[in-house]
């Protein structure tokens, strides 16, 4: 008998059917003869909404109350969940974060687990009830609720698994695996049957939103097998029909390329008539970081006559804030002009394969190039190269970089 995390993403939960299909596979897990614990996303849809009603009553929102608003649809779901097995005659029982006792840090929006007092979960378990536990919540040490930032079930999942020692932890969600890139943009897509933590964990951080960055760093730390599968296919969890998640083996790495991922959250910002001395760098993003703003790529480019530009990306959200923060530092960095480009994209190769091949990122620059696409910052790591370009082309090229790494299926 083994113990399963099932996680049911937000459209595994969008309406009442779902709800009750989503039940039926819980049944069909504990009719195999194993045990389980139901980890539910807001219905789909739900927690957008909840967004927006905070932020058109206050934009400058208080990130507690905005909390204590955002995670009641997983308190909804869970209890709904609860409700349909209980229809279908299992002992269930809905839990939210704090009673499952999902302790986090206090940074409200984007929370991070410390730790999971699973005890009392498990005791129920034990008992032979099923608990369904709303995703996306914790609790601070002083008692406030906190959410864990979009797409934190699944980061919920993983950690219950790891508390719970369960075996495996499910990810029903509404594609039927994790593919070389997102198959709702390269229809040649191909599922993968089985990807390493440490590419998933680059993937998952480079864009592919199938799994939350947090949810396979935790996987990936505490070694626990993680399978993404559909919520509309007749086969559940046990029949390993999905993609797995796990060690990495040698077959991956002889592909240098594994998956393409992108984000369609970039604005590169740069600055030009920067003077070329020390100290430069922490004058600029000394306030960017100070004003929490993540920087993501930089290129800075040769001096010529002790002057030089540096250019970076930081997420479109946060676009105006890093323009306004460098405009109100103008004087004491002392650049020339500043310039922003909204609307930009990047897109990323992975693959640990690329550690042992040479010309992978030239076929990239060549592929690009045939297609007329500019790249504006490259940036290279073991087992990543991403560029960045502009969003317009971001179909056109993650499907001709598909086809030139021969990732299409056949
Ligand atoms: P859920 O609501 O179940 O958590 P998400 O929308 O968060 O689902 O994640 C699933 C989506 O991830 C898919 O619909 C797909 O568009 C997207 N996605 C991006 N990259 C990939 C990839 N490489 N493989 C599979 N899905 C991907
Ligand atoms: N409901 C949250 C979101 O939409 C968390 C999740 O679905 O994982 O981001
Ligand atoms: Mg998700």
């Amino acid at each position: 008998m083994s113990l399963i995390v099932m996680k049911f993403g937000g459209t595994s939960v969008g309406d009442i059917d779902r709800i009750k299909n989503a039940a039926r596979k819980v049944v069909a897990e504990i009719q195999r003869g194993h045990k389980v614990a139901v980890v539910v996303s807001a219905m789909a849809g739900a927690t957008d909404q909840l967004i927006g009603y905070c932020r058109s009553i206050s934009p400058r929102y208080d990130q507690r109350e905005h909390d204590a608003v955002v995670s009641t649809g997983e308190q909804v779901s869970s209890g709904l969940m609860a409700l349909a097995l209980q229809q279908r005659g299992l002992n269930a029982r809905s839990w939210q974060g704090w009673q499952v006792g999902v302790h986090t840090d206090a940074t409200h929006g984007k929370a991070r687990i410390a730790d999971i007092d699973a005890i009392k979960l498990r005791k129920s378990i034990d008992a032979g009830e099923i608990g369904v536990v709303a995703g996306f919540q914790g609790v601070a040490d002083d008692g406030r609720i906190t959410t864990l930032g979009r797409g934190g079930s699944d980061t919920s999942a993983v950690a219950l698994a790891v508390a719970l020692k369960a075996d495996r932890c499910d990810i029903y969600t509404d594609v039927d695996g994790v593919y070389t890139t997102d198959p709702r943009i390269c229809e040649k897509a191909r599922k993968m049957k089985c990807v390493s933590y440490e590419e998933m964990l680059e993937l998952a951080s480079l864009g592919a939103k199938v799994l939350q960055v947090r949810s396979v760093e935790m996987a990936m730390r505490y070694r626990m097998p993680v399978q993404v599968l559909s919520t509309f296919a007749n086969e559940i969890g046990s029949d390993l029909p999905g993609t797995l998640v796990a060690e990495g083996n040698k077959t991956m790495e002889e592909n240098p390329v594994t998956g393409i991922a992108h984000t369609r959250d970039e604005a590169q910002i740069t600055l030009t008539g920067i003077e070329d001395k020390p100290g430069m760098a922490a004058k600029i993003f000394g306030p960017l970081a100070r004003a929490g703003i993540n920087v993501d790529m930089i290129v800075q480019t040769a001096s010529s006559n002790g002057v030089t530009d540096l250019s970076f990306t930081v997420s479109k959200l946060d676009a105006d804030r890093a323009v306004k923060v460098l405009d109100d530092e103008k004087k004491a960095i002392g650049f020339e002009k500043l310039a922003s480009l909204r609307e930009m994209s990047k897109i990323s190769l992975v693959g640990i394969g690329m550690r042992n091949h040479v010309g992978v990122a030239a076929t990239m620059f060549e592929t690009l190039a045939a297609k007329g696409i500019n790249i504006l910052v490259i940036e290279t790591s073991e087992i990543n190269t991403s560029v960045l370009i502009s969003d317009e082309y971001t179909e056109l090229a993650l499907r001709s970089l598909h086809t030139a790494y021969g990732l299409d299926k056949a």
